[in-house]
């Protein structure tokens, strides 16, 4: 691995000399409320139970709001409302008109781009910047381009004579909160479906906001309804009979449960799973911008991404270079408060979450792996995490073969084409991955030889609504997003 021309020289510590001052996003233009019902049939509701959770900002510890928890009877008051809104009224609207309610719900969510911004850095931790450029205006996106589609499913599927299924049952993630509502509601409803929707429990807020603009748009009742709470009330989805697919994004372990539950039914599902993608950087590569994507890929967004490049294979001949620049990025980032437009990295959405990532780095040291921190103070309050790599480390490694979903990546070496695509390919998972090269005729070679759903060449981490989107092997299956995305909420003769 080392070569004596690009020997390892020590990281620079940035992190005394380049000292930003504050520059926090207010949070005195949002409308938070203490307590959030359910969304049922157009209606704020309250719970059968009469329970409610907290969910907290993880960068204080502070609760934020109580939110309540759905039980199987408010389930089926749910997927009632969306069977009586698909059989009465939306299955039944023009197609085009569909479309106008969908443009609306995506013109609020522009309009009100910085408060749903805030509200996402409060509940889920992530750093304003990728809320604020990421995850709404993409949101938004999702809903302007499948209200394009509805009514052209027809041209999108030609001879087929697209019929929507029903009402589906969604279950979402909390690494993006909003977009992955988004990401599901959208081509749902341009394909004439009813929704039942449930955000994770440690990030509803958004997902409460969107409620509040499903109602604004004058969305007929009961076409959207949303339910918080944990993972028995999305069972009570997946379990409910009315429920004609199941649009699910999580881990692959409660995908695996899901998988088991519907087989057998008559229900339609897509999974989006876990990943564990392998950025690979050849000799040729334009070496400071590879930097710049690995540490985009697994860093930004606390590395809670199901396609994070969390492992990185260098050629031997430019490894020492690569982490040097690397541990020298490292020492640049700022690890902190998310309402801060200097952050990079915001807090860890929950103290699960870190303690799971902490257990797996111990794992990694225990196993021999060299661990490599960046020295930036992190705050003493709330749930925080140093970029970390590895060196040092065997392709049997826990780190290299589990999901961490945090800012852990592990590094490999290799030396011909061949042994990056099988050790690249020696996962469990197959959601992404990227390639760095200077070469066209190695991207083709080795994007197509590598097993996994979305592959960036010389960038990562980019979506558009236009890409389908999803995994292979335990990341899961099904696609996502463009044209593929319709196909899932479409019956086709
Ligand atoms: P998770 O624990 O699987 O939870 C996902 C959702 O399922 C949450 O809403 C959760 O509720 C709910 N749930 C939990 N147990 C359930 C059950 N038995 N039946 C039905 N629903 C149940 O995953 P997570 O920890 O929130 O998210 C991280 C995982 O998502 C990672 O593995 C990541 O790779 C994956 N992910 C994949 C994609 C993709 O597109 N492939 C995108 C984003 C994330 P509660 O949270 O309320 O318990
Ligand atoms: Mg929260």
């Amino acid at each position: 691995m080392s070569s004596k021309k690009s020997a390892a020289k020590p990281a620079l510590k940035f992190n005394t000399k380049w000292q930003y001052s504050a520059a926090p996003e207010t949070a005195d233009h949002i409308q938070l409320n203490d307590k959030y019902d359910l969304f049922i049939n157009g209606k704020f509701t309250a719970p059968s139970s009469g329970k409610y959770f907290d969910t907290i900002n993880p960068a204080t510890e502070k609760k934020i709001a109580s939110v309540a928890e759905a039980n199987q009877s408010d389930v089926d008051r749910a997927v009632k409302a969306a069977r009586s809104a698909y059989n009465n009224v939306w299955s039944k609207m023009p197609a085009k008109e569909r479309g106008k309610y969908i443009y609306r719900i995506a013109r609020i969510m522009q309009e009100r781009a910085r408060e749903l911004s805030v509200i996402e850095s409060m509940d889920g931790g992530k750093a304003i910047r990728e809320s604020r450029d990421v995850d709404v205006p993409l949101a938004a996106a999702h809903f302007f381009y499948y209200a394009g589609w509805a009514d052209k499913l027809d041209y999108a599927m030609p001879g087929a004579k697209p019929q929507p299924l029903g009402v589906a049952g969604q279950i979402i993630p909390w690494n993006f909160p909003l977009l992955m509502a988004a990401w599901k509601i959208a081509p749902a409803l341009a394909c004439g479906n009813t929704v039942v929707l449930k955000p994770a429990e440690t990030t509803p807020l958004t997902a409460m906001k969107l409620a509040e603009i499903i109602r604004d748009a004058d969305l007929p009742p009961g076409v959207v309804n949303i339910v918080t709470g944990a993972g028995t009330t999305g069972a009570a989805i997946v379990n409910h009979p009315g429920i004609d697919k199941i649009a699910f994004t999580g881990s692959t372990d409660v995908g695996k449960i899901i998988q088991r539950a519907l087989a057998g039914t008559e229900k339609k599902y897509t999974l989006e799973l876990g990943g564990k993608a392998a950025n690979i950087i050849f000799e040729d590569a334009a070496i400071d911008q590879a930097v710049e994507g690995i540490i985009n890929g697994i860093f930004f967004n606390q590395g809670h991404v199901c396609c994070a490049g969390s492992r990185l294979f260098v050629q031997e001949g430019v490894a020492d270079v690569v982490i040097r620049k690397l541990k020298d990025r490292m020492e640049t980032l700022i690890v902190g408060d998310p309402l801060d437009k200097n952050t990079d990295i915001g807090a860890i959405n929950s103290k699960e979450q870190l303690n799971k990532i902490k257990a797996l780095v111990k794992i990694g040291v225990n196993e021999g792996g060299n661990c490599y921190q960046s020295s930036c103070e992190i705050p003493n309050k709330g749930f925080f995490f140093r970029p970390t790599i590895f060196t040092g480390v065997a392709q049997s490694s826990k780190i290299v073969q589990e999901e961490i979903f945090g800012p852990v990546l592990a590094i490999q070496t290799f030396r011909t084409v061949e042994e990056a695509i099988e050790k690249a390919n020696n996962t469990p998972y197959g959601l992404s991955g990227g390639v760095w090269t200077d070469k066209g005729s190695k991207v083709f070679k080795v994007t197509s030889k590598i097993k996994a759903g979305v592959m960036w060449a010389n960038t990562y981490n980019k979506f558009d609504p236009t890409s389908p989107f999803g995994g292979f092997k335990e990341s899961g299956m099904g696609r996502e997003g463009g044209l593929h995305g319709l196909g899932a909420y479409l019956k086709l003769n």
